[in-house]
């Protein structure tokens, strides 16, 4: 058992466990890399921690047992006021740009990575407490979370999830017993989160920033192990690992794209290298299509509206690119061939995105087969949506009615300011439909696998994390939960979450909370 040294002023030490009564078999591979990829610490012990939820399915998927992560002593580790056996608490270096602007050093200032453990289906998973006290990385925060954003990032994680969607997930959630000091006092919680890993874009900017060149290519070499293992064999392996990022993140945004999800703060300190959606800060789902929707209070000039997501991603990689130069002009032979092909390698990106968006749009629309004027049909309809204020989620999944029977497209009309607007390209959709060799029914089917019911609308999130901080109240959270986790299930007596807000209900806004 390595003894993390405890340094950071204040920190009440946690008791140490020998023989983990949890069932982590933590195999750490991060506390393995040069010191200067973190620093070691531990959680800082919190008052009086209480369980709000285990996530059983992913406790299971990950081998462990979800009755002793609800037990006292689990509780305690999820708090961090116990360090379970193999632990090796660090927190993460990381720079980023944040709205365009470079700060050489951000790091976890808030989070502890507990460590890696492996999944019985051999996967590896970080396991990271987040709120779980300061680091020397807090700059001036308070190293803590407050309840609600800690219930929203648990509530639109496991949703993203359950859309198929990758992203990081929560493992559970705790309130800590004392409070945190946003605009106003509130009760104060902690996350588990667990990811594929933690390193961000971000990550690679800290060690380019010093020119540290060793640094770059030992984080590189770390993850083409961890995430894109085929690059090693490729001819020039940087060179494949950013090619293998572009393609992950082109295909992760095409996916919030076609959800109507907007994630709010995409800097590069936010982005990850293992294509997962990660750091649920001001996120949410837009309800009437528009594509310049921003919905986080600190985004002013909306650069990371709905529309702007793409453009985002491809800076951010951009900004990993540039962080690769050094190794990739080692293995290219000089510097003009690496930037050669940091070019040719961010190129792709724009066509692998709208690949995958024309794709998930066919999908969405119930076309099996290719035709060249999908996106033509796919686009006019989205624009017809932005023009007549159509419910995103409610119009898809309507259209899985009407796929089958026109009868239908009375519920999808209704949808419109002006329904003549979807009338006549639902001429146009029919007529492309009749090119299909499946039969309604088996269309209508798969377009309800593409089209959820449920997305965490936003004043629904809003009032579960309402009566928790408020009343104390987790029964609208968990109720929640249960649908946005089965998106896709048509369950009786759940309308209330399949309907957009009223305008006296609806959240235009959402904050960062951090
Ligand atoms: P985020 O906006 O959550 O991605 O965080 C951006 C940076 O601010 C990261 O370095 C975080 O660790 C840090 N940070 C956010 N909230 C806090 C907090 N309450 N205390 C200390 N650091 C924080
Ligand atoms: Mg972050």
């Amino acid at each position: 058992m390595p003894s993390p040294d405890t340094a950071a002023s204040g920190q009440t030490a946690p008791s140490h466990e020998d023989r983990d009564p949890i069932g982590f078999r933590f195999d750490n591979t991060y506390a393995r890399l040069p010191e200067r990829f973190y620093a070691r610490l531990n959680p800082t012990a919190v008052a009086a921690p209480r369980l709000i939820r285990v996530n059983a399915d992913l406790s299971r998927r990950l081998g462990l047992d979800p009755d002793a992560l609800a037990s006292t002593t689990g509780v305690e580790v999820l708090a961090g006021n116990r360090i379970a056996a193999g632990a090796e608490p660090l927190a993460l270096a990381y720079a980023g740009h944040q709205f365009g602007h470079f700060v050489p050093q951000l790091g976890d200032g808030r989070t502890n990575l507990l460590g890696e453990v492996i999944a019985p289906d051999g996967a590896r998973y970080d396991i990271q407490l987040k709120g779980s006290g300061p680091t020397p990385f807090s700059r001036r925060g308070d190293g803590r979370a407050a309840l609600g954003p800690v219930l929203r990032e648990y509530l639109v994680s496991e949703a993203m999830a359950a859309l198929g969607v990758p992203t990081t997930r929560a493992l559970a959630a705790v309130t800590t017993g004392e409070y945190v000091l946003r605009e106003a006092e509130l009760p104060g919680a902690i996350l588990t989160r667990v990811a594929a890993s933690h390193l961000r874009v971000g990550t690679f900017q800290y060690f380019a920033a010093q020119g540290d060149t060793e640094a770059i290519r030992t984080l590189a070499d770390y993850a083409i192990a961890r995430h894109y293992p085929e690059a090693a064999q490729a001819p020039q392996p940087y060179r494949a690992l950013l090619d293998g990022v572009i393609a992950r993140q082109a295909s992760l945004i095409a996916q919030w794209m076609l959800l109507g999800f907007v994630h709010g703060v995409m800097n590069t300190d936010n982005s990850a290298i293992s294509g997962e959606t990660i750091d649920y800060g001001p996120c949410a789902f837009m309800e009437a299509y528009d594509p310049a929707m921003v919905f986080s209070s600190i985004d002013r000039q909306g650069r990371y509206s709905y529309s702007n997501q793409p453009h985002a991603a491809h800076w951010n990689l951009a900004r990993l690119a540039e962080s690769l130069l050094p190794v990739m002009a080692q293995e290219a032979g000089s510097e003009e061939a690496a930037l050669a092909a940091a070019y040719e390698a961010l190129a792709a990106f724009s066509t692998q995105f709208e690949t995958a968006r024309t794709a998930g749009l066919r999908r969405k629309l119930g076309l099996a087969t290719e035709h060249p004027g999908d996106a033509e049909l796919a686009h006019t309809l989205l624009g017809r949506m932005a023009a007549n204020r159509a419910d995103f989620t409610l119009t898809f999944r309507r259209l899985c009615d009407a796929a089958a029977t026109p009868e239908a497209d009375r519920e999808v009309r209704t949808l419109f300011t002006d329904p003549a607007a979807y009338d006549s390209w639902a001429t146009e959709w029919r007529q492309r439909l009749q090119q299909e060799p499946v039969s309604a029914q088996q269309r209508s089917a798969a377009m309800r696998m593409a089209n959820p019911l449920f997305i965490p609308r936003n004043h629904r999130v809003e009032e579960a994390l309402e009566a928790a901080e408020e009343q104390q109240d987790f029964q609208p959270f968990e109720q929640l939960l249960d649908v946005v986790t089965h998106p896709y299930e048509d369950r009786p007596n759940l309308e209330r979450y399949a309907t957009p807000a009223r305008p006296e209900q609806r959240v235009v806004q959402t904050f960062c909370g951090t």
